[in-house]
């Protein structure tokens, strides 16, 4: 997946960022962390420059999905024990939320070690088989769905704007 990463940590934000209000975090931050943590896993191509690209950068621990799950149960607990309800672990949330987003939607995409570190790194995983999307098709869908919610509205302006325009005609 190429460029869909960024659109698709918008929609999570945007879809979670009402029941954080209670964190008093503003929906801009909040929006802002969850897509950065939409695209940390792919941070690992720094590393891919330092290794002269001898491993595929799904390969590093940043597109582990079980690590991302451990972030996210963790920063999940943290929020729960935080009964101040601060900012710093909403943000935790939505970031790791989003970095476990991203491994899921790669391996919906391309190959990734599901079950790293724990089991045979060699045998990458993927749902590519099973979906009945192509890739692109796919990055296109969550690219429109994130344009909808961002211009939601202007464009639900624009449709009534054309129906009252329409009962004139009539
Ligand atoms: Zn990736």
């Amino acid at each position: 997946m190429y460029f869909a990463h960024l659109p698709a940590g918008y929609i999570t934000s945007k879809l979670f960022v009402k029941k954080f209000e209670i964190s008093k975090v503003r929906a801009k931050t909040f929006i802002s962390w969850g897509m950065f943590g939409a695209i940390a896993p792919d941070l690992d191509f720094i590393y891919y420059f330092v290794d002269h690209g001898k491993h595929h950068h799904h390969q590093y621990f940043t597109h582990f999905p079980l690590v991302w799950l451990v972030l996210l149960l963790l920063s999940l607990l943290a929020w729960l024990l935080d009964f101040h309800r601060g900012q710093a672990t909403a943000l935790a949330f939505i970031f790791t939320f989003n970095g476990f987003i991203h491994t899921l939607l790669d391996t919906i995409a391309g190959y990734v070690l599901i079950f790293a570190p724990f089991a045979d790194m060699n045998k990458p995983v993927t749902l590519a088989h099973y979906f009945p999307w192509d890739e692109g098709f796919l990055e296109l869908f969550v690219i429109l769905w994130a344009l909808y919610l961002w211009k939601k509205d202007q464009i639900l302006g624009m449709f009534s704007k054309m129906g009252s325009s329409l009962d004139m005609i009539e």
